[in-house]
């Protein structure tokens, strides 16, 4: 029996996964979310997303060489996200394409990703992206949408060279330097504003004017992406300064073109 063709001509072959469900209703995939394996080995990540005991899975999964396989149909709802949030929005797993690409991780020591590796993720979400009509803003990491329980895929994740290739919404980080700062046990106005940004752009997180673990975590998350040079979850100038350019040049939130 053959297989069916993959969603993405990019991926070389279907491998299913029994590992999906329903999409909720109405709900079509607007955003992606990247992973890293965080196992020793591809092969090892590979059949623990494909078996139905794990009951976990993604849609794409990129080897070190490049190689794309298609482990779920895009109209699936894989199961990759977990307990998540962005934009006001919690069931992430029927909103996202979920795209797992093999590297150790944290644990395994924080490996470079390969460069043919990061350009077959760029090509994939360029190509997913143009054809499904998902947001630059809305390529984001794990790490993003689960701040609290996770790390993938990692500072040592190019998000610059994805964004030279027109994938994910990026600006340079602000330069390190002294000045003012907050930190945990920090309380106040301008601790709420701080929250109310990072809301604004996306981030789960409450705004209390207690920068309590939670904030630590989102400003941790944060810096896995945006401010990569220093993740230590204290909301430095630079972090700041980056948050309030990625805010002001948010595709979406740009006028108009005018026709
Ligand atoms: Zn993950």
């Amino acid at each position: 029996m053959s297989q069916p063709r993959p969603d993405s001509p990019l991926a070389a072959k279907v491998f299913p996964s029994p590992n999906h469900g329903e999409r909720a209703t109405g709900v079509r995939p607007d955003m992606i979310v990247l992973h890293y394996t965080g196992m020793p080995t591809g092969a090892e990540a590979l059949g623990r997303l494909c078996n139905p005991v794990a009951e976990v899975s993604c849609h794409y999964f990129v080897w070190e060489d490049g190689g794309i396989l298609q482990l779920v149909p895009e109209a699936r709802r894989a199961w990759h996200a977990g307990l998540s949030s962005w934009a006001g929005e919690s069931d992430l797993n029927s909103r996202s394409i979920g795209i797992e690409i093999v590297n150790p991780g944290h644990e395994g020591g924080s490996p470079p990703f390969p460069a043919v590796q990061i350009d077959a993720v760029a090509d994939l979400c360029a190509e997913i992206s143009g054809r499904l009509g998902i947001r630059p803003e809305r390529v984001l990491a794990h790490s993003d949408i689960a701040p609290a329980r996770k790390r993938d895929p990692g500072e040592f994740f190019p998000w610059d060279v994805l964004h030279a290739r027109g994938v994910g919404h990026f600006v340079p980080a602000a330069r390190i330097a002294g000045g003012r700062f907050f930190a945990r046990g920090d309380e106040g106005q301008p601790v709420q504003a701080l929250q109310a940004m990072f809301a604004l752009y996306g981030y789960g997180i409450a705004v209390t004017g207690v920068y309590d673990e939670a904030t630590e975590q989102v400003v941790r998350a944060f810096q896995r992406h945006f401010r990569r040079e220093q993740v230590d979850g204290v909301a430095d100038a630079s972090t700041i300064t980056t948050l309030r350019d990625l805010i002001a040049t948010r595709p979406s939130l740009k006028p108009p073109l005018a026709v």
